[in-house]
């Protein structure tokens, strides 16, 4: 399968370069230049099938071609070593979970699959090490870093801000050690960012060594996540056990930050996926929101909220959407509706949800939540995803709803952990000098 760039201006590419390229000469997303629509006894069979073979299923359309089927297949299987279950809330609403992953975010499946694949197209070319730089603001490197934990041939660096991630995330990426390095830099996110792309361009140090990035907008991170919700429509026919015409009212409904997540479910969409609509929850930053009202794309400057892993103002994968809608604004507002929430509205509607029935949201999952209980019409089931346990924000959390959250085993062992870090400073000279020296 070929890539072409949404800016248009970059030669097309294999899977294997924009996989390890990752954003195209031009700066533009990749974007896949046919999406297979899977057949109709796929559909119909699906209920019967395990999470890890209806994705094997999706990755084939995308990926076979490029990758031999047993390794595909090893790949994909190895990615989904945890559930995303479907979950009723209350009526018509389900939620599915996605935080069941070793970070406790969704994060976790497309990081999880981009190691590996990474991996299979290092191994076909050269046995040299590759070196993953990654700046983290908090969540980013903590999946990156356990996707990529104990995966051959590659080493990560994970690079962040020292004292502005909070002890939680923290402890995810600097009590790994193994193939992990994390670098606490003496400075704030965007000079961790500015020494990454720093190394990048650097010719002296990149002779030196393999370098690659692992960022959010790689095709390898992306389409994986169209795997859960095959699996959560199957797991949701499952249930009914009917040919229910519900399937023709499902709505889908994503909190959205960098609208990656939204973007993998669209084009499960193209494949067939019967769902009829979509909704992108944003917090404050309503930049989508507005868009869908005026049909003007308008960037702003990121405004700090609650649900901070969503705190985008210029969301990368609008250019995916709008090149996958022909830049339409009457198809793209006509599938996918919009929501805004103030940071007191998220916290009335964890309130509300943990009053009415008992369910623990997440900041994030509120504004899922909360655009379902104000959009869904009559006859829609709908269904939210939960992008992050609510554990991974336990003061806010317990602050809001009054109770203590409970921290799920594997997130009390990250915090149990010892924690080793190298500390740097911002200036890119002594950055390089620390990586010529591995
Ligand atoms: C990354 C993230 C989001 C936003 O996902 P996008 O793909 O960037 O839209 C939402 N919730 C949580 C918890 C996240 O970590």
């Amino acid at each position: 399968m070929n890539y072409y760039s949404t800016n248009g201006n970059a030669p097309i590419a294999d899977l294997h370069k924009a996989v390890v390229k990752g954003l195209a000469e031009d700066r533009g997303l990749y974007m896949p230049e046919k999406i297979k629509q899977l057949p109709k006894d796929f559909f119909d069979n699906i209920d019967k099938m395990s999470f890890q073979e209806i994705a094997y299923t999706v990755a084939d359309a995308f990926f076979g071609e490029d990758v031999e089927a047993d390794a595909l297949k090893k790949i994909v299987y190895d990615t989904l070593s945890f559930d995303c279950p479907v979950v009723k809330v209350k009526d018509d609403i389900y939620t599915l979970e996605l935080f069941h992953g070793p970070t406790l975010a969704f994060k976790d499946v497309g990081a999880r699959f981009m190691a590996r694949l990474l991996q299979y197209f290092i191994r076909q070319e050269s046995s040299k090490l590759v070196n993953v730089l990654v700046a983290t603001s908090g969540d980013t490197g903590s999946a990156v870093a356990n996707g990529f934990l104990g995966v051959d041939g590659i080493h990560v660096y994970v690079l962040y801000p020292k004292g502005k991630v909070s002890p939680i995330q923290e402890c995810q990426f600097t009590t790994l050690g193994k193939n992990i390095t994390a670098i606490e830099v003496d400075g704030v996110f965007d000079d961790c960012q500015a020494l990454v792309k720093n190394a990048f361009m650097d010719a002296e140090l990149n002779q030196h060594m393999k370098l690659t990035s692992a960022n959010s907008i790689n095709v390898a991170r992306f389409l994986p996540q169209a795997f859960y919700y095959f699996n959560a429509y199957a797991r949701l026919k499952e249930k009914f056990n009917v040919q229910c015409s519900m399937f023709n009212e499902l709505v889908m409904c994503v909190p959205s930050g960098n609208f990656g997540n939204i973007c993998a479910a669209l084009f499960g969409h193209e494949m067939g996926l019967p769902i009829a609509r979509f909704i992108a929850a944003n917090n404050a930053n309503d930049i989508f929101y507005n868009y869908l009202q005026t049909g003007r794309y308008e960037p702003k400057p990121s405004k700090q909220t609650l649900a901070n892993a969503m705190d985008v103002g210029d969301p990368s994968n609008f250019a995916r959407i709008y090149d996958l809608y022909g830049k339409s604004h009457e198809r793209i507002s006509s599938l996918i509706g919009g929501a805004t929430y103030s940071d007191e509205q998220i916290r009335q509607t964890m309130r509300q949800c943990y009053e009415e029935t008992g369910y623990i949201l997440d900041p994030h999952g509120a504004c899922g939540y909360q655009a379902l209980v104000d959009g869904l019409k009559p006859g829609e089931v709908g269904v939210f995803c939960e992008t992050a346990h609510p554990a991974k924000f336990k003061e806010k959390v317990d602050d809001i709803l009054g109770i203590d959250v409970d921290i799920p085993a594997r997130l009390r062992a990250f915090m149990q952990g010892q924690k080793q870090s190298v500390p740097m400073t911002k200036d890119f000279a002594d950055f390089k000098q620390y990586l010529m020296n591995q």
